[in-house]
This record gives structure tokens, sequence and C-alpha cells, in this order.
């Protein structure tokens, strides 16, 4: 099976996904691909005068260490950090990611969230992920025999968003913390600036969305229900 990732930023897949990932991975053969839309580059606000090439250069490395550490592969899309935008460009080089995975599972940020680079983003894969088997559409890998099934990850603390399908994380729980920690910029980085760390968010977040589905710890999804992004049978592990 092969699944693709799709967020805006370094650490976002890690935050809402990374514990299913690594479910998925203990269950059986799966290829994963993490793509990130942005580069990172606004990502210091504890320390803003790193130039901001370093400041992508640090962060790009820590997304794929997580990936390595997965058996997985990292992909960044270059767009500026807190400006993307959906191109006709950003769809087609999303497009032919998907086609070059060979995309069976696509998981994306929710269409509300905190911040416009995650909108954007989810909009960017609720199109590629349709295009990817659309014939018409040239790139440079060929179509997809068949479209993709989507999820959307959870929101930021889970704000504004009611998933519908729940994960039970517990067993890899301490692993998930390990490689969350491999993001030693933003563990900092969210201490910093906003009272907790990547762990602390994780910590609670999951936990809740355990309380909600009465495992310790669980992370939540909604299926995207836009045809033809639905398939019968349950993917998630
Ligand atoms: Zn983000």
């Amino acid at each position: 099976m092969n699944i693709v990732c799709v967020a805006a930023h370094q650490d976002d897949i890690e935050v809402n996904c990374l514990g299913t990932l690594l479910k998925y991975r203990q269950n059986g053969d799966v290829n994963i691909t993490n793509v990130v839309v942005s580069n990172g580059d606004k990502g210091f606000q504890f320390a803003p005068e790193t130039p901001y090439e370093e400041v992508a250069r640090v962060r790009n490395g820590e997304a794929t260490k997580v990936a390595e550490a997965l058996g997985g592969r990292y992909i960044c899309m270059g767009q500026s950090d807190e400006y993307i935008r959906d191109t006709d460009e950003a769809r087609n080089q999303l497009v032919d990611i998907l086609r070059e995975a060979k995309a069976d599972i696509v998981f994306t940020l929710p269409p509300i969230d905190y911040n416009t680079d995650h909108m954007v983003t989810s909009q960017i894969t609720f199109h590629a992920t349709m295009l990817s088997f659309v014939p018409t559409i040239f790139t440079e890998h060929d179509p997809l025999s068949s479209c993709p099934v989507m999820y959307y990850m959870d929101a930021i603390a889970g704000l504004e968003w009611q998933p519908t399908h729940y994960v039970d994380i517990t067993d890899v729980w301490e692993q998930k913390c390990e490689l969350l920690r491999f993001h030693e910029s933003q563990m900092e980085n969210s201490r910093k600036f906003g009272g907790f760390d990547l762990v602390g968010l994780s910590e609670v977040t999951n936990a809740y969305r355990g309380l909600q589905s009465r495992v310790k710890y669980a992370e939540a999804f909604k299926p995207c229900l836009a045809w033809p992004r639905v398939r019968a049978g349950n993917f998630l592990p």
C-alpha cells in the first residue's frame, strides 16, 4: 500500500498523523511519502534573525530524519512559508508526486484550520488527488489507474473540526514522541513561542481524541466524502 501525506509545514504530519503511520508500518508492508508544500523558512519565531535559507535547511533536515526513521521519504514542494498559493504549477507538481508514488491513500490537512497555509494545502491536495488519475492532465509520470482514497487529518488543537474515524495509537505513543523530538528547532520554537512543545500539544490532543474513542491515545480523521475519493472498505490501521 502506498501512502502519501501532504501538509503545509515540516512538523504538521508528525503532530496529527505520525502515530497512524507507525501503525501502518507495524501492520505490514507500506510505502510512505511525506510531502510538505512550504519550505518552512518562517519557522524560527524564537530566533527571527536567522536567515530564511538556514531555517529552511534545518527544518527540511528534521522532516527528512523523521521520514527516514519511518522507512519512508520526504519531499518538499518549496513554496514560501506563510504564503502558500494554489496555483496550476502547485497542483501539477503534487499530481506528479502522487503518480510517481502510485498513491493508494492520501492524507492531508483539514479544509478548516488555524493557518491559511493549512487550508490552501488542503485545497491543492483535494484537487490534485482527483487530477492524479485524469489522463488529459499531463505530467512526467503516467496517470494513476484510479483515484486515491482521501482522508483529512485533525486540525491543530482539534478546533473547528469534528473527526469521525479514530486510530488507536497507544502502543506506538512513545515512538511518536521520540520522532516528534527529531524536530528539535520546532520543539524549542513551540515552547518559546506558544508555551507548549510538540510533544505537549500531541499529548493533549491525542489523549482528548482517545477519551472520545475509549483508548488512551488516538489520532482522528475524517474521510473526504467527495466523489471519487471514497472507496468501500476500511483503509485506516
Ligand atoms: Zn503547519
